[in-house]
């Protein structure tokens, strides 16, 4: 499955769709209405595969090229930097079952990886990580079932770092350095919390493009958004002069 281009009638459609939900339904709507693919079918995709789509999306409709800000947390000196989309895709890899096995001695662990129906189970939640091993881990100790909340952290752990290795697309982490002090360190990089900013800002604006095209020139809508970015900033700029 491809996540296609999002052109401007449907970033419009899909953001009015999207703009009264909460994550992860938001870039869920929005993923769906760029590819054709169903809200469901795409919430049950684990959370790299989500975030490749949105990935691929985002450089589709708005570019490689990744501006973003931050601010040193030792000196507090606002960075910016620019980073290449292409370089945060983690290529995907097929899991076979004995992959989504964790075991020891005395514990067996089987996992599937968390997909956005589990992240939504999450909202609300304080203790996020036991709401996402309760739906996802099932444990059994010499043949028995046992209570996710009776596994030891060693074990936890061993199961989470697995999930991560599967899953590689869903932990991307930017390595920063401040150029002032020289401090380093890791931030995560979350892709969805960037195209819905960007989906957010980007049709603001095309929302004010057609306002001044329909109130100059009497088009529609559907006419002006058709027209693409670049004849529609022609027109603006014989309308503003
Ligand atoms: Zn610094």
């Amino acid at each position: 499955m491809h996540a296609t281009v999002l052109d401007d009638a449907r970033l419009l459609d899909t953001w009015d769709r999207a703009a009264t939900l909460e994550r992860p339904w938001r870039e869920l709507v929005v993923l769906a209405g760029a590819s054709g693919e169903s809200v469901d079918d795409l919430a049950r995709l684990s959370i790299g595969a989500r975030d490749r789509l949105l990935l691929g999306l985002r450089i589709a409709t708005f570019g490689s090229r990744l501006d973003c800000e931050t601010t040193c947390p030792v000196c507090g000196t606002r960075l910016e930097l620019s980073l290449d989309a292409r370089d945060l895709v983690v290529p995907p890899r097929d899991v076979g079952p004995s992959e989504l096995e964790v075991s020891d001695d005395e514990w067996t662990v089987r996992f599937r990886l968390p997909d956005s129906t589990d992240i939504a189970a999450c909202i609300g939640a304080t203790a996020t990580a036991d709401v996402l091993a309760e739906r996802c881990l099932a444990a059994t100790s010499g043949e028995q079932p046992v209570a996710i909340s009776a596994l030891p952290p060693r074990v936890r752990d061993r199961v989470t770092a697995r999930m991560a290795e599967l899953d590689g697309q869903a932990d991307v982490v930017l390595d920063l350095k401040c150029a002032a002090c020289s401090h380093g360190w890791q931030a995560p990089f979350d892709p969805a919390a960037f195209l819905l900013r960007e989906v957010d800002s980007y049709a603001a604006r095309l929302t004010i493009e057609v306002h001044q095209l329909a109130r100059a020139y009497g088009w529609s809508e559907e006419s002006i958004l058709a027209m693409g970015p670049a004849r529609r900033r022609r027109y603006l700029s014989l309308v503003l002069q």
